[in-house]
């Protein structure tokens, strides 16, 4: 989500303006500790359209003077921002600290909105026009108090945002689909039949078309779900050279279409590179993951122990999916593959606020800070929530964050907040 920072002198009416953009349509509005102690980011919403405020703290003035001190402080909030929001005093009018900060603005380079602050009736909007002298395009006359003239800035500051980014996976109404995978053999079509049962109901894609059914429709749990280009498994097709090949594309397309994929693997047997990619093409599709174990009805005590020993060992990255041991010769366990299903995908579409996940960073940061890296220690800032299905966080830090430290970072947000069944994504913003 894209930042605005907001800056300003004291008494400029920053956190009254601050809370009329939050409005009530705030989620939780909660202070960021630890990391940011001069900081606090809140999520806002307007017209539909979500990002994060940061508001920078108040500040005293110190023997370098006040103007400088402002100067600094708006250039540190910069670091962060996407746009920026500067309020004024239309009643005080541009002072040194004011113009120091335009002059950090302007050399900054971001889109900047200005708002004139404490113009409560229409004889001030005279005084606001005076701020033309700033530099920074169009003073917006506001009442922070009284809410005059908010939509107005609102709309303002939305322009100055950059645009929005469009959700990775887009949602489509009526059934979840499911796509079912898994290397050759491993009891696809056996378990499609055995859901199914007497409910089975193809999909044509255009009618009166001689192309292949493409999706099924099958009620799973008590609903209904879409198993996404069944085409392949229905014919049982067994191809002879370059299955493997036309197996991965199958996959491909199906993980395009899907939201969850049930991953079929062969519980009789050890793992396979093959099952392994097809588990990575998964995770990098940015799908909702269920493993099912089939062929159960085969294993015997000693098969089972080495099974649970290979799951440590070979499948250790994604030890957030959850388990199914099913048999789609018995029936066995297959009524859990349901709930599998629905938790997974109720973990892809998490999110969470940003005043939840800075609380938590603050917590985890301070008491497990960064490595330093080049004798430098890195200071994160904050993090948002970029997006969901999958969910994509991004840290925002003063350098760089080792690979290790943000593994450490998703293992504590799964301990913390679950996400059972997804892949989550974390990028590092770093700046300097
Ligand atoms: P696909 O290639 O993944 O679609 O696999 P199939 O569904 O065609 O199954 C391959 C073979 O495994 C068939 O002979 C099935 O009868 C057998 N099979 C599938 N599921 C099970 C199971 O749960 N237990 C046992 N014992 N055999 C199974």
């Amino acid at each position: 989500q894209p930042v605005l920072a907001v800056v300003g002198r004291p008494n400029v009416g920053k956190s009254t303006l601050v809370n009329r953009i939050l409005g009530r349509r705030a989620a939780v509005v909660e202070d960021v500790p630890g990391v940011t102690r001069d900081r606090v980011a809140y999520d806002a919403t307007w017209n539909g359209r979500r990002f994060v405020v940061v508001d920078t703290g108040g500040w005293e003035p110190d023997a370098r003077g006040l103007a400088a001190r402002v100067a600094e402080q708006a250039r540190a909030a910069l670091d962060t921002a996407d746009a920026v929001l500067f309020v004024v005093d239309t009643t005080v009018g541009a002072t040194d600290a004011d113009e120091a900060v335009a002059r950090v603005l302007h050399r900054s380079g971001l889109p900047v909105v200005l708002a004139a602050n404490k113009v409560d009736d229409s004889r001030g909007e005279a005084d606001a026009a005076t701020l033309w002298s700033l530099g920074l395009g169009e003073p917006y006359p506001v009442s922070s108090l009284h809410g005059r003239g908010s939509g107005d800035l609102l709309d303002a500051i939305l322009e100055a945002l950059p645009p929005a980014p469009r959700e990775r996976f887009e949602e489509i109404d009526g059934p979840r689909r499911v796509a079912l995978l898994g290397k050759p053999n491993v009891g696809k079509s056996s378990l499609l039949n055995r859901l199914a049962g007497t409910q089975r109901s193809l999909v044509h894609d255009v009618a009166g078309t001689t192309r292949d059914p493409v999706d099924e429709l099958v009620t799973v749990g008590g609903e209904t779900w879409k198993f996404v280009d069944t085409a392949g498994l229905r014919r049982r097709v067994r191809e002879a050279s370059g299955a493997e090949y036309y197996s991965s594309l199958r996959t491909a397309a199906a993980l395009e279409a899907a939201e969850v994929a049930i991953v079929l693997l062969d519980a009789s047997e050890s793992l396979t590179e093959q099952d392994q990619r097809v588990i990575t093409m998964v995770v990098e599709a940015g799908r909702a993951l269920v493993l099912a174990f089939n062929k159960w009805d085969l294993l015997d005590e000693d098969r089972r122990l080495t099974l649970e020993r290979e799951i440590v060992r070979d499948l250790g990255r994604v030890a957030w999916a959850p388990r199914v041991n099913v048999s789609a010769a018995t029936g066995r366990a297959v009524d859990r593959l349901a709930p599998a299903l629905r938790t997974s995908l109720e973990s892809w579409g998490t999110r969470i606020s940003t005043g939840r996940l800075n609380a938590w960073l603050g917590e985890v940061v301070a008491a497990t800070p960064p490595p330093s890296r080049g004798g430098r220690l890195p200071r994160v800032l904050f993090a948002t929530q970029a997006g969901v299905r999958p969910p994509r966080f991004v840290i925002f830090s003063t350098g760089f964050l080792e690979p290790a430290y943000r593994r450490f970072l998703e293992r504590r947000l799964r301990e913390d907040f679950g996400f059972a069944g997804t892949p989550i994504e974390i990028s590092v913003r770093v700046r300097e």
